[in-house]
């Protein structure tokens, strides 16, 4: 028999267990065909197709490659706006409070059928962003991945300790320290102790909760809406900091990190790859062969530069005129 007929076909995918390193790995060979450099942009032909009506400003879509099918998983891509030629950075609040509520509707469809909701943003070519029109993308998978269940195994650990849950200690130790990048009412940011990226942030809420699910937006009950409205204030700001240190658009993801479960406590994790005007921290050292990470620089210098462009006004008014 030959080996071909004996392969699963390209729409095939399967989660992997690494028994060595306990962690899951994906296999799908069916993203090798996604469209690279296509010209026509596949998010703008979905207002050209009238797929989405003309008072709709951000929605999701399927992945037309996806990388899971359920019951494995499932993926989605989220169109942060109708504008082919901006970036999240770019964004106003209200702009930036309808991506907020994509990534609330798309862990609210999805939670309650797979372990987890992983939705995050990969801005830049450098990084592999694919298509410029600014988007996110969610998988959903039967899985937690490695990361999550770190953390969630401190959160454990420290219950069984009879100790507080380790996000909001953190939170409360960061906050207003040197390593501190901004203050509000409801979130706190911080280039964590630990930062892999000289500019890795944690955006952590000060109320604890696990999910996008408790995160109230517009015209609900509760904080109604203001801690999501500081986050759009904050998320942006915070990239357009990055793009300040970069001298140009820094490469970044923006995750969410979310598990379905009242003692995780959510953050949103951004990790910028840049460390200087036209140099960028790739993993391919020792971080690669080992999982053993080198910064090239003190998280509270880092936090520093960050914490003086966000309070420099002319920060946000370099982002308005764009
Ligand atoms: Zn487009
Ligand atoms: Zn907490």
């Amino acid at each position: 028999m030959a080996l071909s007929d004996e392969l699963p076909g390209e729409q095939y995918s399967r989660l992997v267990w690494n028994s060595l390193w306990s962690e899951f790995t994906a296999q799908a060979p069916g993203r090798m065909q996604r469209r690279e450099g296509a010209t026509e942009c596949p998010f703008c032909a979905d207002l050209t197709s009238g797929r989405v009506g003309p008072q709709t400003q951000a929605w999701i879509r399927p992945n037309d490659f996806p990388a899971f099918t359920p019951p494995t998983g499932e993926c989605s891509i989220l169109i942060y706006s109708r504008e082919h030629d901006r970036r999240f950075s770019d964004l106003a609040v209200d702009e930036t409070l309808r991506v907020i509520e994509l990534w609330r509707r798309v862990y609210d469809d999805l939670a309650s059928r797979y372990a987890c909701v992983m939705t995050w943003e990969t801005s830049g070519a450098e990084i592999g962003q694919t298509q410029r029109h600014p988007h996110g993308q969610t998988y959903a998978i039967s899985a937690i991945p490695e990361l999550l269940q770190r953390e969630m195994e401190a959160v454990l650990q420290a219950e069984r300790k009879g100790q507080p849950c380790p996000f909001c200690v953190s939170l409360a130790q960061e906050d207003d320290g040197p390593r501190c990048v901004f203050s509000g009412q409801w979130w706190v940011a911080f280039v964590p102790p630990w930062a892999r990226y000289p500019y890795q942030t944690q955006v952590i809420p000060r109320r604890h909760f696990s999910a996008m699910s408790g995160l109230a937006l517009d015209g609900e009950t509760g904080e109604d809406g203001e801690a999501a409205r500081e986050l759009a204030a904050l998320l942006p700001r915070l990239i357009q900091a990055y793009d300040q240190v970069m001298h140009g658009p820094m490469p970044y993801m923006l995750a969410l990190h979310q598990l379905a479960d009242e003692r995780y406590h959510f953050h949103i994790e951004l990790l910028p790859v840049g460390r200087a005007p036209g140099k960028l921290k790739l993993a391919a050292s020792s971080e690669m062969a080992w999982g053993f990470w080198l910064n090239d620089s003190l998280p509270e210098v880092k936090a520093a530069e960050l914490r003086a462009l966000l309070r420099d006004d002319s920060v946000r008014k370099q982002g308005e005129s764009q």
